[in-house]
């Protein structure tokens, strides 16, 4: 039995057929047109006082007013979908092939619709509810485009809450850490150029096969240094070496790697080092080089305010919370709202035993979908009561 949650109502159905019909229908990331209709169409029935669409690419966000100036809190969800092949044959799997929720962001738009849900019948005492849906999360662009649209200048949050699923922790347990939550990364595309050449005359030729490999040794060693006071860590994703040619001696190569880090100031120095060091070998091969960053994340940075609310709500809803010691190495693009405005992201645990997430055979529990809309419909009254 669930415990009573404040001012959650009970229309768990109505949230699980919307789940579903998420699921059944996902869309990649910057692709998330029928999504964003679909939510915008549930959002309309409740008649909030504004929606606004189209923040940062399909994003919308929905605002429920009260009667008095107050706080403006947002609770953000995600809309985007993954490129994997969907394993389960229940009927409201994936139609669309090679396209499906695996990251639980079909459960998370849910909840916050059930959020939306709640203060429609019921408005803030004070301020302002957004519930915000952000479009590519999973790729680092969609938070980073909707903080930079002109349209999220009127929904400017004074405090910003976002949850997210988490199998291996028991279902509705409640997982929080102050201050870093998940670590920052970034993706890194190493181009190195040199000539070709016949394979039985290598000599006349500018092969960058002795970079690679200096790479592939030297980088991920460069992360293990002392200097660095928190976690890094360097990781070799894709290496291509000419082509598939056995009378050619390769003239080009590409070394891709993802880049890790506890805050957001050893990844900027962890970065810069991997420029200089892969910059120097390819000066001493004679190779031209260029190198390009991708899917940037910042680390996502708790507030022990919003922290502590969110523990004492879930301990009087009689849930467990545990309050992890070390911070999770994965990223989240919520980082680049805890970077500007006071945030909290909190796990929410899917089931010890639960598939992971990004894998083919995940499927989002509905068994926590009440747990994390009573404790963000509790924090968000708590809130706008101030
Ligand atoms: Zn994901
Ligand atoms: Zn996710």
């Amino acid at each position: 039995m669930f415990p009573k949650y404040m001012g959650l109502l009970p229309d768990r159905e109505l949230l699980v057929n919307l789940r579903k019909e998420l699921h059944k229908f996902p869309e990649l990331s910057g692709n998330e047109e029928m999504t964003s209709l679909r939510i915008t169409r549930f959002l309309q029935e409740l008649e909030p006082d504004e929606i606004t669409g189209n923040i940062g690419g399909k994003g919308l966000a929905a605002s429920f007013r009260g009667h008095s100036t107050g706080p403006r809190v947002i609770i953000r969800a995600e809309l985007d979908a993954l490129p994997i092949n969907e394993s389960n044959d229940f009927d409201y799997r994936s139609s669309v092939p090679g396209v499906s929720h695996k990251c639980g962001h079909d459960g998370h738009m849910a909840i916050a619709a059930w959020v939306a849900k709640n203060f429609a019948a019921e408005r803030p005492a004070k301020g302002e509810l957004i519930v915000l849906y952000q479009p590519s999360e999973e790729n680092g662009r969609g938070a980073y485009e909707v903080l930079n649209d002109p349209l999220f200048e009127s929904i400017r949050p004074d405090y910003i809450i976002a949850l997210h699923n988490l199998p291996g922790f028991e279902r509705n347990e409640i997982i929080l850490r102050d201050g870093v939550f998940a670590m920052a990364s970034v993706g890194m595309i190493i181009e190195l150029r040199g000539r070709t050449s016949h394979a039985a005359e290598p000599e006349k030729g500018v092969s960058p096969t002795k970079a690679v490999s200096r790479i592939l040794n030297e980088l991920p060693v460069l992360a293990e240094r002392k200097e660095f006071r928190h976690f890094t860590l360097a990781t070799i994703i894709h290496v291509k070496i000419g082509e598939v040619a056995f009378g050619t001696n390769p003239g080009e190569a590409v070394v891709m790697a993802t880049l890790r880090a506890y805050d957001n100031g050893e990844m900027e120095k962890l970065a810069g080092m991997a420029e200089t060091l892969i910059r120097e070998i390819a000066v001493k091969e004679r190779l031209g080089i260029s190198v390009r960053w991708t899917e940037k994340f910042p680390a996502t940075v708790n507030d022990e305010f919003l922290n502590g609310m969110i523990d004492r709500l879930g301990k009087e809803a009689g849930l467990k919370v545990n309050r992890i010691e070390n911070a999770f190495r994965w990223s989240e693009d919520f980082g680049w709202f805890t970077k500007q405005y006071r945030g909290s992201l909190f796990g929410i645990g899917a089931g010890k035993g639960h598939p992971q997430l990004h894998s083919p055979d995940y499927d989002f529990p509905d068994d926590i979908m009440e747990a994390g809309a009573g404790i963000l419909t509790s924090a968000c009254r708590e809130l706008l009561k101030i």
